[in-house]
């Protein structure tokens, strides 16, 4: 094992669990096996990474705040990474508006496989989208900057682990050691330092197993998937979202990489592909978290103060790959339902899907649900997302791997121009 590469063990168990799924499913019991025998490790496999993603966030963020030289250097890396993001942000949803304007795939879907979709996925749909229309309609225009302030810790890591919160948390009390005198923080220093070098062997020891974690998560999708029909109903949507994800990362990313780093595209993508695959097997940022950490160090060479900072926060803030399919998705609902939309309502679905896009968590499905408020900014039911609900999965993986590479680029180019 230790001989092959980490991403061809991850390829070769994504493969391995696609080629079992299919063949369980061929017979009669055979979803059944792997829903009852293989499934679970890839629960655990995702329960271990999400176990060490709040320990790496916080030890990896207090010691990267306070090893920097002082809050000004602080403010100039926070500053011009959150620029970044959102100009990145930007750039990925005007690109999926741009698009499904271009392909018009709503005009591809027959009106009875509309209706039969509505139909038969409407009552799953409709409980999710009134939860979050709820949750939505009690919250004041501040009220996401009031949810960044925790007032009790140990509840925003334990019971709802907000991640947005345990960062502010880490950053004051960063902030906080650079402004001591240097004897009075030495000791919690050095508990860091170990802190940290643990966690990441607890890494390690998680992604020998990664393999096998992947192979039972791809057998289980694979058993529990949908008929290829909606596949192919919706088809021309979900070749909208992948081509627009496709040009983000090896058209958008690679021209930032290539104009304002020191490495060249293919290097980048060759460093950062474990973490895409493990994007891809789990569709949680959060989870990919402490490999995209791992392979910015070790594989990218970005220093380990600016990656501890722009990491943990981009997975929670940044996601490229969602805010461009809210946008497709958003236009094609409405395209489907046979409206128009005006140059206005467009440019609402933009700031919409911005920062949905920001408030999804990094958990699978996340991005589907925060278009709910992307729906409403355009006066559309949020039923409609009743119609893509059956394609979700797919490219949920997809958007989950452009949404960890969009942060692992702006690492790279915080490493250049972070701190001068
Ligand atoms: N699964 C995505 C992520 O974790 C969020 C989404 O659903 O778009 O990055």
């Amino acid at each position: 094992m230790k001989k092959i590469a980490l991403h061809w063990q991850i390829l070769i168990g994504i493969i391995g669990g696609i080629l079992v799924g299919f063949l369980c499913i061929q017979f009669a019991g055979g979803k059944e096996f792997v829903i009852d025998w293989i499934k679970p490790f890839g629960t655990i496999f995702i329960n271990l990474l999400k176990l060490i993603a709040i320990p790496l966030i916080i030890v990896s963020l207090i010691k990267g705040v306070s090893d920097l030289k002082d809050t000004t250097q602080l403010s100039g890396l926070g500053l011009r990474t959150l620029g970044l993001y959102l100009l990145t942000t930007i750039i990925a949803v005007t690109l999926g508006l741009g698009l499904v304007n271009l392909v018009q795939p709503g005009g591809f879907l027959s009106n009875e496989t509309r209706e039969e979709m509505l139909r038969s996925f409407g009552g799953v749909v409709d409980e999710k989208v009134e939860e979050v229309t709820a949750i939505e309609e009690m919250r004041g225009p501040l009220q996401p900057l009031v949810d960044i302030v925790p007032d009790n810790i140990f509840e925003s890591a334990s019971a709802n682990s907000n991640m947005l919160q345990i960062i502010f948390f880490s950053i004051i009390v960063g902030i906080a050691m650079i402004l001591l005198p240097f004897n009075q923080v030495e000791a919690f220093k050095r508990i860091m330092d170990s802190g940290n070098a643990i966690v990441l062997k607890i890494v390690d020891i998680i992604m020998f197993f990664s393999p096998f974690g992947v192979f039972a998560l791809m057998a289980a999708l694979v058993a529990e998937a949908p008929s290829l029909d909606v596949f192919k109903a919706l088809g021309a949507y979900s070749l909208t979202v992948v081509a627009g994800l496709l040009i983000m990362v090896y058209g958008v990313y690679s021209l930032f990489i290539y104009f304002f780093s020191h490495m060249s595209p293919v290097q980048f993508f060759k460093g950062i592909f474990p973490a895409q695959l493990l994007g891809f097997s789990t569709s949680s940022s959060a989870a990919t978290l402490p490999v995209t950490m791992e392979c910015t160090e070790k594989n990218l060479k970005v220093r380990k103060d600016v990656l501890s900072f722009v990491l943990p926060i981009g997975a929670t803030v940044n996601m490229d790959g969602t805010c461009l399919y809210q946008a497709v998705a958003a236009i094609f609902i409405v395209q489907v339902m046979g409206y128009d939309l005006s140059t206005a309502e467009q440019l609402s679905v933009i700031v919409t899907a911005t920062l949905a896009s920001i408030g999804a968590a990094a958990v699978p499905g996340a991005g589907l649900l925060m278009l709910v408020i992307v729906l409403e900014s355009i006066g559309v039911s949020p039923a409609g997302i009743a119609l893509i609900f059956a394609v979700d999965r797919p490219l949920d993986m997809l958007r989950t791997s452009v949404n960890i590479t969009g942060d692992a680029m702006v690492a790279v180019l915080m490493d250049k121009y972070g701190k001068e």
